[in-house]
């Protein structure tokens, strides 16, 4: 357990929980994301790094349980010095008279003693590799190497996934050895055969769990219709707007497969603003007609209540019932939508992740759709799956990802994708602006607000930092009230906010009852309000490209000109690549050449696509390799059940797909 760890306190332990570590496996994978060199130095009191031979036998001493010292004397090019280590013991034979090693430590002077905090079994000349980790303020990358170095020496079970012969086949070091290099880097070549093997390891573990899903697919049979597709034609053409090609497309591949025996598991690709929607309320119809019920599940109850409003009103005339299920629906609501539900009056059922609770059970249940997948995980695929055991699933993202990337990371999927957005959208005018030019910036909103349209304001933080002077919704949100004279209805919203006050500004908000809307990032998601035509978004350097790309889409929604001000007194060459583009996968491309790391194809650090270690633009030949490997694996030990590999009957257990 990893508060069993030496160091790891009740403190700390929140701390590493908050770096999303839990387990003493976690720490271990802890990877550092890159290394310091550290020159050697002279022998002064305090911190060196320095070189010398041993000349005596090292001494332990077992000064009570759990801590030890070793100690021994080594000559350096200056002078005879000695040295302690604790609880290191167990180095005591692998030092040797006559050995030449390296001491990184304290030295005391008047002891003429370092106390080493590491020993390196080498000279160094010039330099030595120190890993850094990625910190939260209350610990530093010093003590997460500490505390890797005690988890290894409470001799952890440490799982290694790849298959004996893929270990032989690429020459991989085991786990162990490749995670104690990593920690504990000796030279840079080392440290990258096992960082690669940690990475294949990952994607191996990830590809295994989609193509077993995939292996799954062609046994289970779903549902069959054969209600005329004509239908659906009659219902989109009631639309006030005519669908893309794309759209049509998708449209007809979501029939086309709600028609055909085998189940079907597709995924919507589309960028923010392509018209998703329209194409799952398609196949929600389609669903309806055939005489199944729907399911749609979002990431938050903004768009969910949005999406119950939406679809309530496109489905107006038509005699189906659409209904919403919420975390603050009263007991009672809740308790009659559910017998509604089993009676089979409901016809669409939206929600958050309470329409997967078990107590939420439709009479016939034909179409679980997830709108924004990416924020979904893997293994909550195989739930989606299982709420109704034959009925068709349909997945919608925004992640821009070139196609290839996607046909193997949703290997276990159909894919639709919407390429082009719908005609007469204008593009969104995207400025830079300083903070000083914020007089010209409120006239901009007060012009917008004359004709009759609404305004977003965005900004990093909640509540004032004092450390700081980042913007805050609270602040900007009396600030605004004030520039305007509370003459302007203003809105707030944020992630702090109770769920209903939240669906309360967003209601407000889109019913012109406020006409600005200072806001987190809460709006991210899906939020629809085609009125809205402008959008301010201040500190715009503490975003991400791909997060601001998908909060832009919140605007130019329709045929109005839209504006977007991104309010920022830092360099701006980052934020050029908006003003210059709308295209998602090139801005998420442009973020990436630019940070090296962050936000990749705008996934958050949930969901989806979270890799510890890999890093699916650069890795992409090992992702591909993985993919191959973990195909063939499949192949050869499926009808085995895994029996010589148990540690993978775990993994999909927890894709519990055929339960
Ligand atoms: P997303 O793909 O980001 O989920 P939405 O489905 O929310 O996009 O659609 C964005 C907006 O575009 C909505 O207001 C929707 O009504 C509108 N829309 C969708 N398809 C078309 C179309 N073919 N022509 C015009 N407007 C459309
Ligand atoms: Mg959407």
């Amino acid at each position: 357990m990893l508060k069993d760890i030496k160091g790891v306190g009740p403190k700390t332990l929140t701390l590493l929980n908050k770096l999303g570590i839990y387990s003493v496996e976690d720490l271990i994978d802890y990877f550092p994301f890159r290394y310091n060199t550290i020159a050697p130095t002279n022998l002064e009191e305090g911190e060196v790094v320095i070189s010398g031979v041993i000349e005596t036998m090292p001494v332990a001493t077992y000064i009570k349980r759990n801590l030890n010292k070793l100690s021994f004397r080594i000559e350096t090019s200056e002078q005879l010095v000695n040295v302690t280590i604790f609880n290191r013991a167990f180095m005591k034979n692998n030092l040797k008279r006559g050995m030449t090693v390296t001491i990184l430590g304290e030295y005391d002077e008047k002891r003429n003693t370092i106390t080493a905090t590491n020993i390196l079994f080498k000279e160094i000349d010039d330099t030595y590799i120190e890993p850094v980790y990625h910190v939260t303020s209350g610990i530093t990358s010093k003590l997460i190497g500490t505390l890797i170095k005690n988890a290894f020496e409470t001799n952890p079970v440490i799982i290694d996934y790849i298959p004996e012969y893929l270990v032989e086949k690429y020459d991989y070091p085991n786990k162990e050895s490749a995670t104690r290099a990593i920690h504990n880097p000796y030279d840079l070549d080392a440290i990258e055969h096992s960082i690669e093997r940690c990475k294949y390891e990952e994607l191996f573990r990830f590809m295994f769990k989609i193509n077993y899903l995939k292996s799954c697919r062609t046994e289970v049979d779903g549902l069959h219709r054969d209600v005329e597709e004509e239908k659906v034609d009659v219902f989109l053409e009631s639309l006030p707007f005519s669908l893309t090609a794309d759209q049509m497309s998708s449209i007809r591949d979501i029939v086309h497969d709600l028609k055909s025996p085998k189940r079907m598991n597709r995924l919507l690709l589309g960028d923010v603003g392509s018209g998703k929607t329209i194409v799952a309320v398609a196949g929600i119809f389609y669903n309806a007609l055939s005489g199944y019920q729907s399911a749609l599940l979002v990431p938050t109850e903004i768009l969910a209540t949005q999406h119950y409003f939406n679809i309530t009103e496109l489905f107006k005339g038509l005699g189906l019932r659409v209904e919403l299920l919420k975390g603050k629906t009263t007991k009672k609501e809740r308790s009659a939508i559910l017998e509604d539900l089993a009676n089979g009056e409901i016809d669409l059922l939206i929600g958050t992740h309470a329409v997967l609770e078990d107590d939420v059970i439709f009479k016939n249940l034909g179409l679980v759709i997830t709108d924004e997948q990416h924020r979904f995980g893997v293994n909550q695929r195989s739930t989606f799956q299982n709420k109704g055991k034959l009925s068709d699933v349909l997945y919608m993202s925004a992640t821009p990802i070139p196609r290839t990337y996607a046909l193997t990371i949703y290997g276990d999927m159909d894919i639709s994708i919407i390429k082009t957005k719908p005609k007469g959208r204008k593009e969104v005018k995207t400025e830079l602006v300083k903070t000083k030019d914020i007089k010209s910036i409120l006239s901009k909103m007060l012009d917008e607000i004359k004709l009759g349209h609404e305004v977003y304001v965005v900004c990093p933080l909640i509540e004032p930092d004092e450390e700081t002077t980042i913007m805050d919704a609270t602040t900007l949100f009396e600030k605004l009230n004030k520039a305007f004279c509370g003459k302007v209805p203003i809105g707030l919203l944020h992630g702090r906010m109770k769920p209903d006050e939240k669906e309360k500004a967003m209601l407000d908000f889109k019913e012109g009852n406020t006409r600005v809307l200072v806001s987190t990032t809460v709006i991210e998601v899906g939020v629809d309000v085609p009125n809205a035509t402008m959008m301010v978004i201040f500190n715009a350097e503490r975003f991400g490209l791909a997060s601001m790309h998908q909060l832009r889409g919140r605007i130019g929604r329709n045929a109005l000109e839209s504006t977007c001000i991104l309010v920022s007194d830092k360099s701006a060459e980052r934020l050029k690549v908006l003003c210059e583009s709308s295209d998602g996968f090139y801005i998420s491309e442009e973020d990436f050449k630019m940070r090296g790391e962050g936000d990749l194809f705008g996934v958050r650090q949930s969901g989806d696509m979270v890799f510890k270690m890999a890093n699916l633009k650069t890795d992409i030949k090992l992702l591909t390799t993985a993919n191959v490997d973990s195909g063939e694996f499949i192949k050869n030990e499926k009808e085995n059940d895994f029996e010589e590999y148990p540690e993978y009957a775990k993994l999909i257990e927890e894709l519990s797909h055929l339960d």
